[in-house]
C-alpha cells in the first residue's frame, strides 16, 4: 500500500505526542477517535479536525481535544464555529479548501474517516503530501483506487486500513508481504436483513435498514450494508489495498460479527482476524500501530460467544453485492461509476423517494446508461475519476426523476 511497514522512528518512543488530523470528526469513526485520543492524552495531539457542518460538535470535540485548527466542510456553518471557538486559541475555517488545509496541516497520522466520495480530494492530498493516513474512506478506493495507489507509491505515503475487515486482514497477515495471499475472504454480518425473503426486503422501510443488527455507523454505509453493497465496495476497496485479484476475494456471511476477516496462504494455512466488533479496535491499532495500547473497547470472550457461523452470501436476494462484484472484474471505470450512482440512489431512499427493493436496479439502469453513452473508462488521475463520478451522478439522478 505501499506495504505498511514498522516505521521505527515513529514507533521508538513517545516523548514527542504524536499528532493527528482526524477528517470526517463528527461522524461515527471521528467520535469513535475522539473516545480514544481522549484515552491517551499523552501520547497524541490533534493538529486539525474536519466535519461537514455540525459547527456544534466539531467546536465541543475541538475543546474536548485541545485541537489546533478545525475546519468545516459547509461555509454557512462558519459563523456558529467562530462564534463556538470564542474565547479559544482554536483557529478556524471554512469549506473544502479548509478542509483540505486540515489535511495537509503537519501530522503523524490522519484519520480519514468523511462519509462517501467527499472524502476523496482531502484523502489524497495527505497521500499527497506523504502522509501515513488510516483510511475509514472506502470510496476513495473504490472511486480512483488505481490513481491514488500510483499517489501511494510516487509520494512514499502508507495506508493503514481502518475499514474493521481490511484492518483485521492487514493484522491476520502479520507482515508477510501481499504477494504470499493466495485467497482473501471479507465476512459480512449479513446486515438486518439476512433471514428475510425476497419481498418483504423489497418493501423494507429506512427504520428497518437503519436498524444494523452488530455496527453502530452513519446511514449511508448502514444502507449500503443492509443491501450488502458495503461488502461489494470493501471487495473493490481489498483489491486495491492489497494488490489481489477479483479471482481471489471472496464473502462470508457470519452473522456474529467476530471474524473480520481471513487470509489462505499456498500451503493452506488460514489466519483470521478477530474483535468484538467495535470500531475502536481498528482505530486504536492503527493510531498505536505498530505498537499496542489501549482501545477501551470490551475484550472477546469466545466462550461466552458460544457460536460462530459461517454461510455464502445470497446473490439473488442482494442483487447489490452481485453488481459490484462484476464491477470489480470489469474495471474500465466501472467502480467509479457504480459507487457515485449508488450514493445518489442511497440518498434517495433515505428520503423516502425509492423502496429498498428498487436500489439495486436503478444502480444496475444507472451503470448501463453511462456504458452505453461509451463514458466508462479506467480513470487516469483522481480527477479524471472525481469527471467520471459525476458524470455517473448526474445520470443516476436523470434516471430518479
Ligand atoms: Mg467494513
Amino acid at each position: 500500500m505501499g506495504q505498511p511497514e514498522y516505521d521505527g522512528q515513529i514507533g521508538a518512543s513517545h516523548d514527542a505526542p504524536r499528532a493527528v488530523v482526524v477528517l470526517g470528526a463528527t461522524g461515527s469513526i471521528g467520535r469513535s477517535t475522539a473516545e480514544v485520543l481522549t484515552r491517551h492524552p499523552e501520547r497524541y495531539r490533534v493538529a486539525a479536525l474536519a466535519g461537514g457542518r455540525d459547527a456544534a460538535g466539531l467546536a465541543a470535540m475541538a475543546k474536548a481535544l485541545h485541537a489546533a485548527f478545525v475546519a468545516v466542510a459547509d461555509p454557512d456553518a462558519y459563523a456558529d464555529l467562530k462564534e463556538a471557538l470564542a474565547g479559544t486559541e482554536i483557529e478556524a475555517g471554512a469549506g473544502p479548501q479548509a478542509v483540505i488545509e486540515a489535511a495537509l496541516r503537519d501530522s503523524d497520522i490522519v484519520i480519514a474517516a468523511i462519509a462517501g466520495t467527499a472524502g476523496v480530494r482531502p484523502t489524497h492530498a495527505a497521500l499527497q503530501a506523504g502522509r501515513r493516513v488510516a483510511l475509514a474512506n472506502k470510496e476513495t478506493l473504490v472511486c480512483a483506487g488505481g490513481p491514488v495507489m500510483r499517489t501511494v507509491r510516487e509520494a512514499g505515503a502508507t495506508v493503514l486500513p481502518l475499514d474493521s475487515e481490511h484492518n483485521a486482514i492487514f493484522q491476520a497477515l502479520g507482515g508477510a508481504p501481499f504477494s504470499t495471499i493466495e485467497r482473501m475472504v471479507l465476512t459480512a454480518s449479513g446486515g438486518p436483513f439476512r433471514t428475510w425473503d425476497a419481498p418483504r426486503i423489497a418493501a423494507a422501510t429506512v427504520k428497518e435498514a437503519l436498524n444494523h443488527p452488530n455496527w453502530a455507523m452513519g446511514p449511508k454505509v448502514t444502507i449500503d450494508s443492509a443491501s450488502l453493497m458495503n461488502k461489494g465496495l470493501e471487495l473493490i476497496e481489498a483489491h486495491h489495498l492489497f494488490a489481489v485479484s477479483a479471482s481471489q476475494l471472496d464473502v462470508v456471511v457470519h452473522p456474529q460479527s467476530i471474524v473480520h476477516g481471513l487470509v489462505t496462504f499456498a500451503d493452506g494455512s488460514v489466519t483470521a482476524g478477530m474483535a468484538l466488533p467495535d470500531m475502536k479496535v481498528p482505530i486504536t491499532h492503527c493510531l498505536a500501530y505498530p505498537e499496542r495500547i489501549e482501545s477501551g473497547a470490551r475484550k472477546l470472550d469466545l466462550a461466552n460467544v458460544g457460536t460462530l457461523t459461517f454461510e455464502k452470501p445470497d446473490l439473488d436476494r442482494f442483487p447489490a453485492l452481485h453488481l459490484a462484484m462484476q464491477a470489480l472484474e470489469a474495471g474500465q471505470g466501472l467502480p467509479t461509476i457504480l459507487n457515485a450512482v449508488n450514493e445518489i440512489v442511497v440518498a434517495a431512499f433515505l428520503e423516502g423517494r425509492l423502496r429498498f427493493g428498487q436500489m439495486a436496479g436503478l444502480v444496475d439502469k444507472a451503470c448501463q446508461a453511462v456504458i452505453a453513452e461509451g463514458s466508462a473508462r479506467e480513470p487516469e488521475s483522481v480527477d479524471d475519476a472525481l469527471t467520471l463520478d459525476g458524470l455517473a451522478r448526474e445520470r443516476a439522478t436523470a434516471l430518479l426523476s
